[in-house]
């Protein structure tokens, strides 16, 4: 079987060669694609051969050290054999009888999480999610059942009030699908205005929750984020924890990308407050070098998802005394084995190695930062992140302009990175270190394609 897997080992140096956007048309994928009609049985070794071709020429290339986008990491080897390890045994981690070893490798991993987070692993709740976006629905699932007993059988119209929840203007729109599906309605997120560094305004926050309160209606949440997306900007959580406790609501902070921060003894500080939420949403996806799929949500109680996820059946065995059942604390059913990817990492490199990748993407990205106001861009994000938004002075006039730059990159395929629009109109470009293989050199390639492309604009 090993033979027909691609050569991960050799991939980190083969993405690098590859331009980092895709080369091939939609057509032509598509008819390479629709070329298996699944009729007649195709060998398995020309089969993978030809999908990783495909891959490797109809991707935009995520691993790849100038892919300076979303928060996609590159991957090493301990995560890409946790994942096959995981798939070969397919182990049920959903209910703890059925995969005794599996959860104890769950919860030894997890366990370092909490404790970097400031809770206690021993009283207190973790589970791997699919990603940040499942946490965040059990963050406010869990808050609303705590909150509001009648809601579990009853739902929203069992209610008197209306529930709302509040969350910075820049706070990640996952949780409007969440309010979406939870049936308290999309209008029941109160999205706060930011300051001037792109930060929740708890002022702003707690003029809203008087206004709602006098309105009748009935606030239960807060979600602070630790890393937006689009800014890197991290709440005043310390501020924000403190409302919470002055008002009754629950805290909930959404670090799904910024947690890495925790994994650094030199960033840790700037999430001081976190360690005072009820839960917190970190992507191991994000923050690792492990392949997607490997999200987080941490609670500081213990027992913190039973109340919203626990159900009983005629066809599954009881659980045996000292396991936790987690298809009873959490959305997923049957699940797949997600932290043997993340245990294979941490374990590999320990917690010194992992600080060390963290620090080195947020020194390479500090380098970005000089690079780009020594060559006469706008720095206009204010974070200890390892992120950059930027603009330049022949860029603002026109809205085109950094949409039309970014086609210009994108053509060549020597380096990617994102736009941010801006609420008063137009954007921003948008860097990010994701990947712990970028080095000065990318930074510096990088750099100098932004200059090729904005003289390319003059002409
Ligand atoms: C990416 C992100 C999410 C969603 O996480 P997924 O893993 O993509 O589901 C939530 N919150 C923030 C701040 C994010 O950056």
């Amino acid at each position: 079987m090993a033979s027909l897997a691609l050569d991960c080992a050799s991939w980190d140096d083969g993405v690098r060669a590859l331009p980092v956007t895709p080369s091939l048309s939609d057509d032509v994928i598509d008819r390479r694609v629709r070329a298996y009609d699944f009729q007649a049985p195709v060998d398995l070794h020309a089969l993978v051969a030809d999908v990783a071709d495909l891959l490797a020429h109809g991707t935009l290339h995520a691993t790849h050290p100038r892919y300076f986008g979303l928060f996609n990491p590159s991957v090493r080897a301990a995560g890409v054999i946790g994942d096959a390890v995981a798939a070969v045994f397919n182990p049920q981690v959903g209910a703890f009888w059925h995969a005794p070893a599996a959860n104890a490798i769950e919860r030894a991993a997890l366990d370092f999480f909490a404790s970097r987070a400031g809770f206690d692993p021993r009283s207190s709740t973790a589970i791997f999610t699919t990603g940040g976006s499942e946490a965040n629905s059990v963050a406010v699932l869990t808050a609303l059942t705590r909150r509001f007993p009648a809601f579990a059988d009853g739902g929203a119209r069992a209610l008197d009030r209306r529930p709302v929840f509040y969350a910075s203007e820049d706070a990640h729109d996952s949780l409007m699908k969440i309010a979406h599906a939870t049936g308290i309605g999309r209008s029941a997120v109160r999205r706060v205005g930011v300051d001037a560094r792109r930060r929740l305004d708890v002022g702003a926050l707690a003029a809203a929750i008087a206004r709602d309160r006098a309105a009748d209606e009935e606030p239960f949440l807060v979600v602070g984020t630790a890393g937006t997306t689009g800014y890197g900007a991290i709440d005043p959580l310390p501020a924000i924890a403190d409302l919470c406790a002055a008002e009754g609501l629950a805290f909930h902070v959404d670090a799904a990308w910024g947690g890495y921060a925790l994994l650094s003894d030199r960033l840790r500080g700037f999430l001081r407050g976190i360690e005072r939420a009820d839960s917190i949403t970190w992507d191991a996806h994000k923050t690792l070098p492990v392949p997607m799929g490997a999200g987080m949500f941490l609670a500081r109680a213990s027992r913190a998802t039973a109340e919203a996820f626990h159900v009983s059946t005629s066809y599954v065995p009881d659980a045996v005394s000292g396991g936790v059942d987690l298809y009873q604390h959490s959305p997923q059913w049957s699940r797949r084995f997600i932290g043997l990817k993340v245990f294979l990492t941490l374990a590999e490199l320990g917690a010194a190695g992992i600080a060390d990748l963290v620090d080195r993407q947020t020194a390479v990205a500090a380098l970005l930062r000089d690079e780009l106001a020594r060559a006469g861009w706008t720095i206009r994000s204010d974070t200890p992140l390892a992120l950059v938004c930027f603009s330049h002075p022949e860029l603002e006039p026109s809205r085109e302009r950094v949409p039309r730059l970014l086609r210009g990159l994108e053509a060549r395929g020597d380096a990617w990175l994102s736009e941010v629009r801006v609420p008063a109109g137009g954007s921003l470009l948008r860097a990010c270190v994701t990947s712990h293989k970028t080095n000065e050199d990318d930074v510096r390639a990088l750099a100098r394609a932004l200059d090729r492309e904005l003289a390319s604009l003059r002409r």
